[in-house]
């Protein structure tokens, strides 16, 4: 029963779906807006799915805000949002260390987004800011003394990357005791036309590659998020119900922690790929495929209306 465009199911297996979660985790960007802008429809639903009594959680791969940052974000986008609904990346690289009772320090290689973070659950960082070379890479390298009590390596997204991080980043995490943590892994963050904007994903494989070693990785479609839901919020896989507008993130992550998975077709995702995956001989391109999916968020609004 795979990937069903929810506008032809009849009344009681529209029903049936409605009633078959308590809780909602929806990815942002390309299904409640696209960058600056509320996707036209989607606040409505929200709004409507808390009604009736869901649970609702904003799910994000973006590191450079923080939770504050992002229900400001909402709010102005006229969703309304609590700071404990929002599961941004900056976030769970917060929560990951905290349970880890880490004491030492972070070295960044990201935005005041994961600072500001780390801040708040009282661990020091070093890192942020632009680091260029500034003599030549040779000396430099030659010179750097590492700080002995930088105890672990967050890398997110950071338009100040430099190889001056790249070798220092690599230089701490080549310590097997120094963690290494990676946001998230996208390699393309969203662009407004065909140009590309490297994301998070590029910044962290160089480091991979430099150190020879693989970060921890915590964002979609990594499973840690619904550890987290599930340790502070009891969250029941099966009655869970992620929305997202991509395969690899947002549905890949449904289908690995047991949730069920709609895809809206407003943002990455096409059906065209959909249906290649389908029919794909690999498991893991099958393992894209949502349970569910329409157009966009809004089309649902009306068979809400009735709950
Ligand atoms: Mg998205």
């Amino acid at each position: 029963m795979a990937a069903r465009n929810v506008l032809t199911l009849c009344k009681e297996e529209l029903v049936n779906f409605i009633n078959s979660f308590d809780v909602v985790l929806s990815d942002c960007d390309g299904v409640l807006w696209l960058e600056k802008e509320a996707i036209s429809g989607s606040p409505e639903v929200v709004k409507r799915l808390k009604e009736i009594g869901k649970k609702f959680f904003y799910v994000t791969n973006n590191n450079t805000k923080t939770r504050a940052q992002f229900v400001e974000k909402c709010q102005d986008l006229k969703y309304e949002a609590k700071l404990d609904e929002v599961m941004c990346t900056s976030y769970l690289a917060a929560t990951y260390l905290k349970e880890k009772n880490f004491s030492q320090k972070v070295y960044i290689v990201g935005t005041s987004g994961i600072a500001e973070e780390l801040e708040a659950v009282g661990i020091d960082y070093i890192g942020l800011g632009p680091d260029p070379v500034i003599t030549d890479s040779a000396e430099m390298v030659r010179d750097f003394k590492p700080d002995p009590t930088v105890g672990a390596v967050v890398v997110g997204f950071d338009e100040q990357i430099s190889y001056a991080k790249i070798f220092k980043a690599a230089t701490y995490v080549q310590d097997p005791n120094v963690h290494f943590i990676g946001t998230n892994c996208d390699n393309q963050r969203p662009s407004p036309n065909s140009n590309i904007s490297p994301g998070s994903g590029c910044m962290l494989r160089v480091i991979e590659a430099a150190s020879n070693r693989k970060a921890v990785l915590l964002g979609k479609p990594e499973p840690y998020i619904s550890q987290i839901l599930i340790s502070k919020y009891g969250l029941d896989p099966v009655r869970t119900l992620m929305i997202g507008d991509k395969g690899d993130t947002d549905i890949l992550l449904g289908k690995r922690c047991g949730f069920k998975t709609l895809l809206v077709l407003s943002g990455v995702t096409t059906l065209k790929d959909v249906e290649r995956w389908k029919n794909s001989d690999s498991s893991e391109e099958r393992d894209l495929v949502p349970d569910y999916y329409i157009n966009q968020l809004s089309d649902l609004l009306p068979m809400l209306s009735t709950f």
